[in-house]
């Protein structure tokens, strides 16, 4: 029997009813499957914890996590905790800490599902997010505050490292995929130092990789271009900031930001990575047992393919699209199907696939 380790970690909002429902799905495959079996830890570390204990991560937390194959996140943010400072708390200090440089978005219109797109059919797309450093390096200051000169500054960091790291991994995605093709986004007209540094680095890079299709585009522009020629994109590599707009753009074009996965990997496997639904904790919502848990059911198929099992991750993908063609649909699908209902019908075809 296959053993894999998870940290549960819920953390605010309908994280704790998304990862609960993910659970369930997961409980179900493993059943099903028969080969492996997954030992749960729940970490209850969200913004009702800080509030208790002064910080998000207790000592040695870290350390703790580092044990899992993998982690399992919920969503993190509280209308009690300023943004900043819960984002700065516990999502970012796990992703930096170990090393998630890679932040995985695949982007497509379920079956039954409704794109605000007219060709929303043609969306297939995986965008790939610098996760590590850029926009979100936390590098700046703040001074004179108050007073009319108050200035502040908050300066992106790009490493050649850092850069060719993400290409690299952009690469060997792409060149998995059927239409092996990768669109280098930045801003490099405008911003002449990091912006032009990955240009640069993305055609050293690209060298390495004959067999895989390339342009680029600017990231204004290439918002028009995921609106209106969908089909034209395949994989897009993006730094931190840029890359996290795109894939809200991705998300709804979709169909909901409600079906969205993400996978925060350290590719090289010295510490586990991390597998959350692309939404927060949609505070307008929680407590009402209608989120939707496609996002966090399609980022545990990412989780369960990382963890080697192919054959679950596949059988899950079936469930949930079979669920989504069947129109068990949550509100943001514009259904009337709750939490349990969709959780429900996708562990009813987990049961039933072959
Ligand atoms: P974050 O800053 O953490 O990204 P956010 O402020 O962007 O969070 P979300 O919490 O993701 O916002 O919610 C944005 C909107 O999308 C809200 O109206 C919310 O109800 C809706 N939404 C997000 N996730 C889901 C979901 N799983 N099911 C249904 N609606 C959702
Ligand atoms: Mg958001």
């Amino acid at each position: 029997m296959r053993v894999h380790t998870i940290a549960a970690m819920p953390g605010d909002g309908i994280g704790t009813e998304v990862i609960a429902a993910g659970l369930q799905v997961l409980e179900a495959l493993a059943a099903r499957d028969g080969g492996f079996r997954l030992e749960v830890e729940h970490f209850p570390w969200g913004s009702d914890y800080y509030q208790k204990h002064g910080h998000y991560i207790p000592e040695g937390g870290l350390e703790r996590l580092k044990a899992f194959d993998a982690i399992f996140f919920g969503a993190v943010g509280s209308q009690q905790v300023p943004d900043h400072v819960s984002l700065w708390g516990l999502r970012l200090p796990i992703a930096q800490g170990f090393d998630q440089y890679a932040n995985v978005r695949p982007a497509r219109v379920l079956p039954g599902v409704s794109s605000p797109l007219k060709n929303g059919q043609d969306i297939d797309w995986v965008i790939i997010r610098e996760n590590s450093e850029g926009e979100y390096a936390g590098n700046g200051g703040r001074v004179h505050r108050g007073l009319p000169i108050e200035a502040a500054t908050e300066t992106a960091v790009f490493t050649r490292t850092g850069v060719e790291r993400i290409h690299r991994f952009a690469f060997e995605l792409a060149r998995k995929r059927t239409a092996r093709h990768l669109t280098l986004v930045t801003k490099s007209n405008a911003q002449r130092f990091g912006m032009v540094m990955w240009d640069e680095i993305f055609y050293e890079v690209a060298k390495d990789y004959p067999d895989v299709k390339t342009d680029r585009e600017l990231v204004d522009a290439v918002t028009t271009r995921m609106v209106l020629k969908p089909k034209t994109l395949d994989v897009l590599v993006a730094t931190n900031l840029h890359a996290d707009i795109l894939s809200d753009l991705a998300a709804a074009l979709s169909g909901s930001l409600g079906i969205a996965p993400t996978a925060n990997l350290n590719p090289e496997r010295q510490f586990p990575s991390m597998f959350e639904p692309i939404h927060g904790s949609a505070f307008d919502i929680t407590g009402k047992g209608i989120a939707n848990p496609i996002g966090t059911f399609w980022t545990a198929s990412m989780m369960l393919e990382h963890l080697g099992e192919f054959d679950a991750a596949r059988r899950l993908m079936s469930a949930i699209e079979a669920a989504t063609a069947s129109g068990v649909h949550t509100p943001d699908l514009g259904g009337r199907a709750t939490t349990a209902d969709v959780t429900n019908a996708v562990c009813d075809h987990i049961g039933s696939a072959a």
